[in-house]
């Protein structure tokens, strides 16, 4: 067995010696084999690896099953007994109408809660009535169309339905 013993210094690893058996703890030990190699740590995951190398965190692969992690924790959540709950106080609130068609003096029944901040953006306000805005399907994907288009754009649309979510209520009845 070979136990390369690595020092660590300032940022940087240095290999110190070779030795038979384990026993420093001043030292970290890492066993490999007969191979002998400096490591380091991925500052992203915080992983052990092989100095000049990429991190497998970093791989395109590894992204995407990130992603995918993602996706099914909000899948997981959009079935959620809390959030149901929250589309229907959303949706009551509303009326049942579209409050961004409402806002241009249009009548359109909604189907949608949308997150004016993302969830990404913004995990704290995914339960906040005040992030959540009433929408038809047709507005809902115009409105992130213009998230994806151009950032700010996106910044005075989110300002924009904010004002709409807080002027609620005091809307003018047609
Ligand atoms: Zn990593
Ligand atoms: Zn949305």
């Amino acid at each position: 067995m070979v136990y390369t013993i690595i020092v660590k210094c300032e940022s940087e690893y240095i290999k110190k010696s070779s030795v038979k058996t384990a026993g420093d703890f001043l030292v970290q030990k890492i066993f490999l084999g007969s191979e002998k190699m400096l490591m380091k740590i991925c500052a992203k995951c915080g992983r052990k690896l092989p100095q000049g190398t990429k991190c497998i965190c970093q791989n395109d692969r590894h992204k995407l099953y990130n992603a995918a992690r993602r996706d099914k924790d909000k899948n997981q959540f959009y079935q959620s007994q809390s959030w149901r709950r929250l589309v229907a106080m959303v949706k009551a609130r509303a009326n049942g109408l579209d409050e961004y068609a409402l806002s241009q003096g249009c009548l359109e029944t909604g189907n949608t809660v949308h997150h004016i901040f993302t969830i990404d953006e913004r995990p704290d306000l995914t339960l906040s009535l005040d992030n959540l805005i009433f929408l038809s399907a047709k507005n809902h994907n115009h409105i992130h169309k213009i998230y994806e288009k151009d950032a700010a754009e996106k910044i005075l649309l989110q300002a924009r339905l904010c004002e709409i979510v807080k002027g609620r209520g005091t809307q003018k009845s047609f």
